[in-house]
């Protein structure tokens, strides 16, 4: 079989033509900078799997950068997670670095960007400084702080530094275009005055480089050949540019940043800003819920590494703003699990069938393969018995001839067993079936060897053994919002689209005797009903289930019919 080689995308062809053009392999080297204030998402995992999947093509190395100039959201618990889902994604950075590290520098460049006259301290506050940014069609208007002399901007950043001055009276701006066209460059602020404790510089510093200044110095200093960052940025260029040109000398490598655009998927949120908010407000149990598009809210719900590199390696990089199928994500755990998660039985919504022929007390071990799909799987047993569960929608009295279930008077064949005939019901006071009387084809066993019977009826259905049953609980997810695209409506809240749905909570399901050695984290496919895997909540005494996915993707289908 011949390989197909995969095309580039359009930044990998950039590096290409740099290569060709002269720029030595050895020095690539590529960085992935989150801000360590909130966790990380399937939006973070494009970047991720870009940059680290670089790394991996061209055997460069990949720093980690946490981008930590604003001590006000920043949390060592973030770092921690940040780190904890890199890893567990399956990539490997090569050097854990801080842009609080580089603090000292910055304040240094910026003194010697104050002596070249290139930036002064201003005394307005922050609204005095807006309204005088102009708009994009008006051009801004000068400071009349603006030409301090150095000596006086040295001696009040100084100031602002050993902590004199109050918080909001004084930022450090870059002099550049008060009437540049592009508003980032009408003298951006550099730094501002903040007197609060930074998770790793603890009490030292009074004032904070800003991230526009901090950034693109950060990746200097690290010698990053290709700084990728999303569209929002591309503005910026121009003033990371004229901050570089301030500090660049020739002798070193400069980075070069081109921007890709963000992914976006449908029926989610993916800004932390909005995602800390349903964490603060309780609407969902934490980062980690399975509902969140968060990687440990995926992870929790059953997404595996894999799962997710392959969704994002599919879903591409683009030069344009777009949103991703949420379907397509959970195609790629469902083609995963499909091949890899052990096929058992579990009942959701029970109701309990009697075998009126089958002995009573009597118990058998019927032999079930693991999963057709994968042969080293193999087989285990799977106790019978007179009394069984069955899926309440998986029976009904009279039916259609499109309902290839338990109808009275009918056959069907319980999965890896036998075929039963439903002669008659027992019901509660509401009408409500609670028992249904069957009979069995004692000829009827299914299996591979001799003895299996070849009769065929036209449903199966799945089942557990009551006596041998495990009761446990089921969470099934829906989409956290019922729109599409829940932040994009003006003045009307994302929050207004949850989806008041999105958790059921079922209590009293049944699972097959062989999940008493399930483990967190475990993925099973309950047939007929989808990929689940067992929730951190799970205890000795009581299986806690997630449904990663249905098997199918019901809601093509429901949207189709509408
Ligand atoms: P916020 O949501 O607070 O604006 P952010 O999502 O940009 O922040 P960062 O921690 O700055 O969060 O992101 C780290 C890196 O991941 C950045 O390089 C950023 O461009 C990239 N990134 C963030 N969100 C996405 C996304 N949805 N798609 C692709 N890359 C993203
Ligand atoms: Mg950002």
């Amino acid at each position: 079989m011949s390989e197909t080689k995969k095309s580039l995308n359009f930044l990998e062809q950039i590096i290409e033509e740099d290569l060709s053009r002269g720029l030595d392999k050895s020095k690539l080297r590529f960085r992935f900078p989150p801000e360590p204030n909130g966790y990380l998402h399937i939006g973070h995992a494009a970047s991720i799997c870009l940059n680290f999947g670089l790394g991996i093509t061209y055997d460069a190395p990949v720093n980690l950068r946490f981008d930590d100039t604003n001590p006000v959201k920043e949390e060592q618990e973030y770092v921690d997670s940040i780190k904890a889902d890199i890893q567990w994604l399956g990539f490997e950075w090569d050097k854990e670095l801080y842009s609080s590290d580089y603090f000292q520098e910055l304040y240094d460049w910026s003194v010697l960007l104050i002596k070249n006259g290139k930036a002064y301290v201003d005394d307005q506050t922050s609204s005095q400084i807006a309204d005088q940014k102009g708009s994009p069609t008006e051009p801004g208007s000068n400071s009349p702080f603006r030409d301090r002399s150095s000596e006086e901007n040295l001696a009040l950043f100084e100031k602002m530094k050993n902590g004199d001055f109050d918080e909001g009276t004084h930022v450090l701006r870059a002099k550049i275009d008060m009437s540049s066209p592009n508003m980032l460059m009408r003298d951006p602020v550099m730094y501002r005055i903040l007197k609060k404790a930074h998770h790793r510089t603890g009490e030292n510093w009074k004032i904070y480089p800003m991230y526009d200044w901090t950034h693109g110095e950060s990746d200097y200093l690290e010698n990053i050949s290709h700084s990728l960052c999303t569209l929002e940025f591309k503005n910026h260029r121009e003033l990371y540019d004229w901050f570089l040109d301030q500090v660049y000398d020739k002798k070193d490598l400069r980075p070069k940043q081109r921007e890709f655009a963000r992914r976006n998927l449908s029926y989610t949120v993916m800004s932390k800003r909005k995602l800390l908010q349903l964490v603060e407000e309780g609407l969902v149990s934490g980062w980690n819920d399975p509902r969140m598009p968060t990687i440990s809210g995926l992870r929790r719900r059953g997404y595996t590494p894999k799962s997710i590199r392959d969704f994002s390696e599919s879903a591409g990089i683009a030069k344009r703003d777009n949103v991703t199928d949420l379907a397509l994500l959970e195609f790629h755990i469902r083609h995963e699990l499909n091949k890899t998660a052990p096929r058992v039985m579990g009942v959701l919504n029970p109701v309990k069938l009697i075998i009126s022929n089958y002995p009573e007390g009597k118990e058998e071990l019927l032999t079930a393969e693991n999963n057709p799909e994968d042969e080293e799987a193999g087989f285990r047993t799977l106790p019978f018995s007179r009394e069984l569960y069955i899926e309440k929608e998986d029976f009904r009295e009279v039916a259609n001839k499109k309902f290839f279930r338990l109808k009275l008077g009918r056959e069907v064949r319980l999965k890896n067993a036998y075929i039963i005939k439903a002669n008659s019901v027992e019901k509660d006071e509401n009408g409500e079936v609670t028992v249904i009387h069957c009979t069995y084809d004692v000829d009827s066993k299914s299996g591979s060897g001799s003895e299996a019977s070849q009769r065929k009826v036209k449903g199966t259905i799945h089942w557990v053994s009551a006596a041998h049953a495990i009761k446990c609980e089921v969470r099934l997810y829906d989409r956290l919002f019922t729109d599409k695209a829940p932040d994009s409506h003006k003045g009307v809240d994302f929050k207004e689209f949850i989806n008041p749905n999105s958790l059921e909570v079922i209590s009293e399901a049944f699972v097959e005797p062989s999940l008493a050695t399930a483990q967190k984290g475990d993925n099973v496919q309950f047939q007929r009903l989808g990929y689940f895997n067992v929730d951190e909540d799970s205890t000795a005494e009581r299986l806690v289930f997630n449904r990663t996915v249905a098997l199918r993707d019901s809601w093509a289908k429901i949207e189709q019919k509408k």
